[in-house]
């Protein structure tokens, strides 16, 4: 079973008389354990690929399926549901509390859900310590740097044990050092964990030479050429 299959999907917006295509006809598949980069340029459709796979948008025609379930006759609420139990989405920016510490950004997102069991506060524990933070995961963002602070939002994007791992620019606050270090977490993490991971990024310099990258254009996909 696929995390994600999108199938011949397209987004299109009403523009006075005609339409602008934000998506045509794009299919593609994340495997779990699979790091698939998407970049493009600006207006090529990447927030709109990551809005149907986070099931914010529903595509004009096309299909989506999350972790072998057919998404597209799903009611708002079971919509909402899946993307609870089956996404993480990691931000360009983390948007952390500052008076929370990393731990108890952690452990507010089951809180949400009225759980405040010692399981849930372990499992948040070995999150941290896997993307490296267990050292600082009592400090405060204030007091971490832009490279923990976005480990801080990748580990909580994993506190419900997700299919599917949507990022969305993940290096474009952080220099290129951090930002390839934030790279190669989310690679580890995706084969340590069994995820799907979709990537959008800009930023290709960050990626690895073995990292599949597919380019979007004019709503497009094309195959990219491995990065040097
Ligand atoms: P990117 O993230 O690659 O910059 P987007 O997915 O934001 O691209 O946009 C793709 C195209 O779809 C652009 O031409 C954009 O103007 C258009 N578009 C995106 N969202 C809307 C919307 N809600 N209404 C009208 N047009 C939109
Ligand atoms: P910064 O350089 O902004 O402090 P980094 O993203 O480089 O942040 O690292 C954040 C934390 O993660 C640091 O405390 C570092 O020791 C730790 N760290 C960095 N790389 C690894 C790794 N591959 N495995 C485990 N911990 C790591």
């Amino acid at each position: 079973v696929q995390a994600l299959e999108i199938d011949q999907v397209t987004v299109r917006f009403r523009d006075g008389e005609g339409w602008t295509y934000a998506l045509r006809d794009v299919s593609l598949t994340v495997a779990p354990g699979e790091f698939l980069a998407v970049t493009g340029p600006s207006g090529s459709g990447k927030s709109t690929l990551l809005a149907v796979a986070g099931l914010l948008l529903t595509p004009t025609e096309g299909t989506v399926r999350l972790a072998g379930r057919e998404v597209g006759g799903a009611t708002a609420k079971t919509r909402t549901d899946l993307r609870r139990s089956d996404i993480g989405f990691v931000f360009q920016q983390p948007h952390l509390l500052g008076s929370l510490t990393a731990l108890e950004q952690l452990q507010m997102v089951a809180r949400l859900d009225g759980d405040r069991s010692a399981a849930t506060t372990q499992h948040a524990k070995d999150l941290l310590e896997q993307v490296g933070l267990g050292s600082v995961m009592h400090k405060r963002p204030s007091t971490l740097s832009g490279g923990q602070r976005q480990r801080v939002g990748i580990a909580r994007a994993l506190m419900g044990d997700p299919e599917l791992l949507l990022v969305d620019e993940p290096t474009s606050a952080l220099d290129h050092e951090r930002g390839v270090a934030i790279v190669d977490l989310l690679r580890t993490l995706t084969h340590e964990r069994g995820l799907g991971t979709l990537v959008v990024t800009h930023d290709l310099g960050t990626l690895g030479s073995d990292d599949e990258v597919i380019r979007l254009v004019d709503g497009k996909l094309a195959v990219e050429e491995p990065v040097d």
